[in-house]
């Protein structure tokens, strides 16, 4: 199916005022999922999204979760038609930084920018998603659309696996669009097309009861944290980061020259990078090899170290225990349950005193590469922003993603429609009409897209 341009372009247009309103009403909600005092907003939020999406011609209801419910509705137009999901979160981040210059869930609309938190993250992104939807649809495109809205994607989704068991309510679709991401750069769309696992652990060594003077026991007794340094940096190399751990890259797959061309394509300046986090030096200046490290390489990080003496100057113990807290970030094709044995293992053998706990876990995820959904969104992405989109990776997790792979198996693709510069989970987050208008027209080339591949 052809998308008529000029039609497109007049609804974009004229449903403006609409996306504006909805996004001030949504954003005034403070649904923050992190803090329980919010549960009430988070209920309201749902009511609202509900409505909206009724208010859209769709159908629309409330899932219980056992936590924070799920919003899942849709437009259905014919069971021959192929079903995609889009799914988006409705819950925001806190907003008590010092640094916002206005009332964080007070929407403020500024020359095509929409400030006020959530607006990018993920409020705007959802409802440009929505009204591409609802243009496909009064088009009568022959697709089944259906909206799926966490409300609890910033807290980890801990019930979005329970939600997902309500078939009839979240069917399972052919394909699901994620919009909850950022490009690298305005002006170059970029498409994730894989995500870093995630595997915690605390490492702990007690050799006392208590800390004791290191002038009176200190030669005879045992220091804790030395020990877990010894361990630390048997498990990983400081100057190059380099994993020790045996077997630890036996499953990773390298990303292919083609892969890492795609990543370079996406506008990452080594320079903006360093700017950006505050980085005085890195380990590597390549801009191919820091995409390749922070997307697609696995890692290990100490991200602490507990234990002894921490006040101002020195004082002369020989601590009872230390701590150390550690994550390594996972790549296709580990998995958190293999490498934490490894790890375990690894540890015993270095100081078969030290305790190994595992501390949260997620799995990596990678999509296609390549592929007819693929090439539909680069045809969609083309049409809604006049550039074709690069294909990246997230060096983060998102728990939803893995969870709809592993219960849906089908085609996960994204569709983030947010900048570097809109502050996500920072002060000051804002949207902007230009993403929100490119947005609705890629979605809705998109969906035509996959109608014209019919069901698969
Ligand atoms: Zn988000």
């Amino acid at each position: 199916m052809t998308v008529n341009a000029q039609r497109l372009d007049a609804y974009v247009v004229g449903t403006r005022a609409k996306f504006e309103d909805l996004l001030g009403q949504m954003v005034e909600i403070p649904s923050i999922s992190m803090d329980p005092a919010k549960a009430q907003d988070i209920r309201r939020m749902a009511n609202l999204a509900v409505q909206v999406l009724i208010n859209q011609g769709a159908e629309a209801q409330i899932v219980e979760t056992g936590g924070y419910p799920i919003v899942s509705g849709g437009w259905t137009t014919g069971a021959n038609h192929p079903t995609v999901t889009i799914y988006n979160h409705l819950d925001v981040q806190p907003a008590q930084e010092p640094e916002w210059k206005q009332e964080p869930f007070v929407f403020r609309k500024e020359d095509g920018l929409y400030r006020g938190r959530g607006a990018t993250d993920d409020k705007g992104p959802a409802l440009s998603a929505m009204l591409g939807a609802r243009y496909a649809i009064e088009q009568g495109v022959p697709i089944n659309i259906r909206v799926l809205w966490e409300l609890e994607e910033e807290i980890g989704s801990p019930h979005f696996l329970a939600g997902l068991k309500h078939h009839a309510a979240i069917p399972k679709p052919d394909s699901v669009v994620v919009s909850d991401t950022i490009w690298i750069a305005k002006g170059r769309p970029a498409m994730p097309y894989g995500l870093r696992g995630l595997l915690g652990a605390r490492v702990t060594l007690r050799t006392g009861s208590k800390d004791a003077h290191s002038g009176v026991t200190g030669g005879a007794a045992r220091n804790p944290l030395a020990e877990l340094m010894e361990v630390a940096s048997a498990c990983v190399d400081a100057k190059t980061g380099k994993v020790k751990i045996p077997g630890f890259y036996d499953d990773v797959v390298e990303p292919s020259k083609a892969e890492i061309k795609s990543f370079l394509r996406s506008g990452f300046q080594v320079r903006r990078f360093k700017e950006a986090y505050g980085f005085h030096t890195l380990r590597t200046h390549d801009p191919a090899e820091i995409t390749r490290r922070i997307w697609a390489a696995p890692t290990f990080e100490i991200h602490g170290l507990t234990g002894g003496y921490h006040g101002p100057g020195v004082k002369t113990v020989v601590p009872g225990q230390g701590e150390l807290k550690v994550s390594m970030r996972l790549v296709p094709k580990q998995t958190p349950e293999k490498v934490f044995a490894l790890f375990k293992k690894y540890v015993a053998r270095l100081n078969p005193n030290v305790k190994v706990e595992r501390e949260g876990m997620l799995h990596p995820f990678k999509g296609s590469f390549e592929g007819p959904y693929v090439e539909a969104m680069k045809r969609a992405a083309k049409a809604g922003f006049g550039k074709e989109p690069a294909f990246i990776r997230e060096g983060g997790s998102i728990g939803a993603v893995v969870t709809m792979q592993k219960a849906w198996k089908v085609p996960i693709l994204f569709m983030g429609l947010s900048l570097p510069e809109h502050g996500y989970h920072a002060p000051n987050e804002y949207f902007d009409w230009g993403q929100a208008s490119g947005g609705i027209k890629a979605f809705a080339h998109y969906f035509s897209e996959l109608a014209g591949m019919g069901k698969r």
